[in-house]
């Protein structure tokens, strides 16, 4: 099974994947996660990206093509793979076709998490993850049962991205519409294109993908 979660920043991409790779044994491939890292390790990746990223632009095609392109030859990715934030141009979403094409293999749904604007400042600049498992929180939708303490973990350190400011989000959002909202139709046409209600409640939204997933036919 082979999926992309397209959608604004802060729409639920990423905890969405985390359920579902759970439920279906998949892998999340997040080149947001990937360039952070990359940032963290100080890499000549890392290096390139790290005031882009703060600036909410989009990172260059070339490097983001490249990590995944290392990623998915990874062991693990052979048992299917949940895309991300990834593509995020057409450049992207034309080489990720020719690098799967070239490994025989088909996207079976491509799933728009649609968030309307106007939500998505407030998601995003209350968000925060534990330091130590990455468990995803909210300061008002989705606080840990015990104030300071993961639900997943029992790890007392949280961080806040960078580039989760109210400033860089509108920024997040131009590039959004500018450069990734037009990768829709090429799915569209592909016949694999899915929307899902992205204002629901967290549960209802994995309900919804997991009817999808459970839908379309495996590749
Ligand atoms: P995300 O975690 O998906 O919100 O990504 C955080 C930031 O990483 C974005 O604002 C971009 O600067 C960069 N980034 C992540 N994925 C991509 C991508 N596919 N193409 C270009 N830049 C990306």
């Amino acid at each position: 099974m082979h999926l992309i979660l397209l959608g604004p920043p802060g729409g639920g991409k990423g905890t969405q994947a985390k359920k579902l790779q759970d439920d279906y044994g998949l892998v999340q491939l997040s080149t947001g996660d990937m360039l952070r890292a990359a940032v963290a390790s100080g890499s000549e990746i890392g290096l390139k990206a790290k005031a882009v990223m703060e600036a909410g632009k989009l990172v260059s095609d070339e490097i983001v093509i490249g990590i995944i392109d290392d990623r998915i030859q990874q062991p693990d990715a052979n048992k299917g793979f949940i895309l991300d934030g990834f593509p995020r141009t057409v450049a992207q979403a034309e080489a990720l076709d020719r690098m799967l094409g070239e490994r025989g293999i088909k996207i079976d749904a491509a799933i728009e998490v649609r968030v309307p604007d106007s939500m998505i400042v407030e998601r995003i600049t209350g968000r925060f993850t534990c330091a130590q498992c990455g468990a995803g929180y909210h300061d008002k939708f989705q606080r840990p049962k015990i104030d300071g303490k993961c639900d997943a973990c029992g790890g007392t350190e949280f961080t806040r991205r960078a580039d989760d400011n109210a400033e860089t989000v509108q920024k997040r959002l131009d590039a959004y519409h500018a450069q990734t909202a037009p990768i829709l139709p090429f799915y569209e046409k592909k016949g694999v294109l899915k929307v899902v209600d992205g204002t629901l409640p967290i549960d209802d939204v994995t309900k919804r993908l997991k009817q999808i997933v459970e839908g379309v036919t495996v590749g």
